[in-house]
C-alpha cells in the first residue's frame, strides 16, 4: 500500500464536494474491491472519502410498492431485513448468498454497482426488478445504468444514494457459483409483475444483459418448464478457466427455470 489522504463524510454534498475538489479521490464504502485494487496498483487514488457514515446512504425503507436501500448498507443487513424478505424475498436471499460472512459485513450495495463487477450479483436485482438508481444530482434507470465492463453511467464524482427497487408479483435469483469466490459464474434474476416478466443475467457476459427472448417465453407462460424451452446462444457471452461460453449459455435458461420454481415457491 501506499500514501494516501482519509476523509470521513458526513453528508452527501460533502462527499461529492471533497471528490470534485481533487481529481484522483475517490469514494470509499467497505473498501471490498477497491483496497484489493490499491494493493495491486489497479489504483491509486490520492484521497479515499468514506461514505459508510453517511446517516441518508445507511437507511432502508420498504412500503407496498417500492424497496429503498441505501447506497452504504452492506449485504448482510439487507439479508437480514425482515421487510425485505417480505416484501422482496428474491433481493434478499441473493444479498445472503454474496460472497462470505466478511464480505456481506463489509460490502455494500452502492460500491457493489458503482464497481459493476461482470460476475458481481446486485447488478441482476437491480435490471432485473428494474430499479432506479438515485445520486446526488439525478435518478438513472437500471436500463441506462450498465453501460460494460466496469463501466456504469456515474460520472467521475457522482455518488450513489440509493436504490429504489419496485415490488414485483414474485422474484428469484438464482446463481452457480464460482466456488472460490461466490461471484456468479452465471446467475438469473427473474421478476413477475402485472406487465410481465423481466429477467437479467449476471456473470455470463462482459456485463449484465436482459435475456429477452426468456422474457417472452415467461411472460406468456410463468413456469419452469417454459424457461426450459428457450435457447440461448453462446456468441458474445464469456469464455475463462472456469466456464465456456457454451456453458454458461446452457446456464442461463437452467437457472432460469429455478429461480421461477423458487419463485413459485
Ligand atoms: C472475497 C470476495 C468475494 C466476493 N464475492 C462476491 C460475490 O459472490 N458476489 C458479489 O456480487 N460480490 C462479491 N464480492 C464483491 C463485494 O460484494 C462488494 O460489494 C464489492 O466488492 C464492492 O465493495 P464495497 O461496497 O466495499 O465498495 P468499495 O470497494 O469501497 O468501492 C468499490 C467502488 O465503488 C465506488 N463506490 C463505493 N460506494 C459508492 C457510492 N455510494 N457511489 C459511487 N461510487 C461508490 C468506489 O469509489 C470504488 O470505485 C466479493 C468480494 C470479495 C473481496
Amino acid at each position: 500500500m501506499y500514501a494516501f489522504d482519509y476523509q470521513r463524510a458526513g453528508d452527501a454534498q460533502g462527499a461529492v464536494k471533497a471528490i470534485a475538489a481533487d481529481a484522483d479521490a475517490k469514494f470509499l464504502a467497505g473498501g471490498q474491491s477497491l483496497l484489493a485494487a490499491m494493493k495491486l496498483r489497479l489504483a491509486q487514488p490520492s484521497t479515499l472519502v468514506d461514505v459508510t457514515r453517511i446517516p441518508e446512504l445507511k437507511t432502508i425503507s420498504v412500503d407496498g410498492k417500492v424497496v429503498k436501500i441505501g447506497a452504504a448498507v452492506c449485504h448482510a443487513d439487507v439479508a437480514a431485513n425482515a421487510p425485505i424478505q417480505n416484501a422482496l424475498p428474491g433481493l434478499a436471499q441473493l444479498a445472503a448468498h454474496i460472497g462470505d460472512r466478511q464480505v456481506r459485513a463489509l460490502g455494500t450495495l452502492g460500491g457493489s454497482l458503482a464497481n459493476d463487477d461482470p460476475a458481481a450479483d446486485y447488478p441482476a436485482a437491480v435490471l432485473g426488478l428494474g430499479a432506479t438508481v438515485v445520486t446526488d444530482r439525478r435518478r438513472i434507470a437500471a436500463d441506462d445504468f450498465f453501460l460494460g465492463m466496469y463501466e456504469t453511467a456515474l460520472e467521475p464524482d457522482e455518488l450513489i444514494v440509493a436504490v429504489e427497487f419496485p415490488v414485483p408479483e414474485r422474484s428469484a435469483y438464482e446463481k452457480f457459483r464460482n466456488p472460490a469466490s461466490h461471484f456468479a459464474l452465471t446467475g438469473v434474476f427473474v421478476a413477475q409483475f402485472a406487465s410481465g416478466v423481466r429477467v437479467a443475467v449476471t456473470g455470463a457476459a462482459p456485463s449484465v444483459f436482459r435475456a429477452t427472448a426468456l422474457e417472452t417465453a415467461l411472460t406468456a407462460s410463468f413456469t419452469a418448464q417454459a424457461a426450459r424451452a428457450v435457447t440461448i446462444g453462446a456468441d458474445g457471452l464469456n469464455g475463462d478457466l472456469h466456464a465456456s461460453p457454451e456453458y454458461r449459455a446452457h446456464l442461463i435458461p437452467v437457472l432460469a427455470a429455478r429461480a421461477v420454481t423458487k419463485a413459485l415457491g
